[in-house]
């Protein structure tokens, strides 16, 4: 049977706030997110083996149905009813993992939109983004990508202004940081800086990439655990760089940076490359 390959795009959040709690335990947020160039390359085999396998290059993640791409195929060939296919999803992956990068939810979104374009089945945009919302509250964003404002639980997404031209630099120390402790923490927290959200959608209106990387905020970095004072370093390091503003994406633990220029991003990715093994330079995209 056929197959198809796929770029995963990773997701850089511009602004990260936390609103409040919902019923159920996930919180309600507001968060500018972009789509950067640094990809995973998904090839997905279709077959009538009835069964998801997954090969990938990064030893450590699951290879059943633990994954969330293995869990994408399972989830689309239910809601297309197509009893008995199977698929052989191949991950060249290459965004760090428990990075804030979107990762997973990348593959998974990849996944969804390469076996809608294989099968035929013909879903629409916004019924992938509804059936990639049951896998993870980003994979909507990367079914749609570019720059969206996301409301909800980050699975409701509105229009939000093209970035202006820039380059960015994206860099991840070694640990990791656990998503639902972090929501934990901001919790209990009784009085919290907020983004400037607005004006941060007012800069990337007015085409001002130094007005929005000054804007960029993530409340996250307020509660990290006093063991990722790295990540405090690497945004130090990024400005030292020459960045026009450096901020922790997701829940971390990976930071990026955003320069003008090629030149200057790859000048700083080489100085913070000695450091850290996973640093990249990176684009913003807009369109798949
Ligand atoms: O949706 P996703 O699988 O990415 O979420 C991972 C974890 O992050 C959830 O189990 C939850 O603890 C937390 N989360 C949350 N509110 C959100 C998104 C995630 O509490 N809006």
């Amino acid at each position: 049977m056929s197959g198809i390959e796929i770029k995963a795009y990773a997701k850089l959040n511009l602004s990260l706030d936390v609103l409040g709690i919902l019923p159920g335990g996930y919180h309600e947020v507001k968060t500018v997110m972009q789509t950067a160039s640094l990809c995973d390359e998904i090839r997905i085999d279709l077959n009538k083996s009835g069964e998801v396998s997954v090969r990938t290059n990064f030893s450590f993640l699951p290879k059943d149905e633990r994954n969330i791409a293995a869990k994408a195929a399972r989830a689309f060939f239910a809601a297309a009813e197509m009893n008995g296919y199977g698929a052989e999803l191949t991950l060249k992956k290459r965004i760090p993992v428990g990075a804030g990068l979107g990762g997973g939810s990348a593959d998974a979104a990849a996944v969804l939109r390469g076996l809608n374009d294989l099968t035929g089945v013909g879903f629409s945009q916004s019924q992938l983004e509804e059936l990639g919302g049951t896998l993870g509250s980003d994979v909507p964003f990367c079914i749609c990508g570019g720059t969206r404002l996301g409301m909800g639980t980050g699975d409701q997404l509105f229009p939000a202004p093209i970035i202006p031209a820039c380059c960015f630099v994206i860099c991840k120390p070694r640990f990791s940081v656990r998503t639902p402790d972090l929501f934990a923490k901001i919790d209990s927290r009784r009085s919290r800086i907020h983004p400037d959200t607005e004006g941060l959608l007012a800069t990337m209106r007015d085409g001002d990439l130094a007005g929005m990387a000054r804007r960029m905020y993530n409340v996250f970095e307020d509660v990290l655990p006093r063991r990722c004072s790295e990540i405090g370093t690497i945004k130090n390091e990024m400005l030292d760089a020459g960045a026009l503003g450096a901020v922790m994406t997701g829940t971390g633990s990976a930071v990026f940076g955003v320069f003008t220029d090629q030149e200057s991003a790859r000048t700083a990715a080489e100085v913070l490359g000695r450091n850290y093994r996973e640093c990249f330079v990176a684009s913003p995209i807009e369109k798949y």
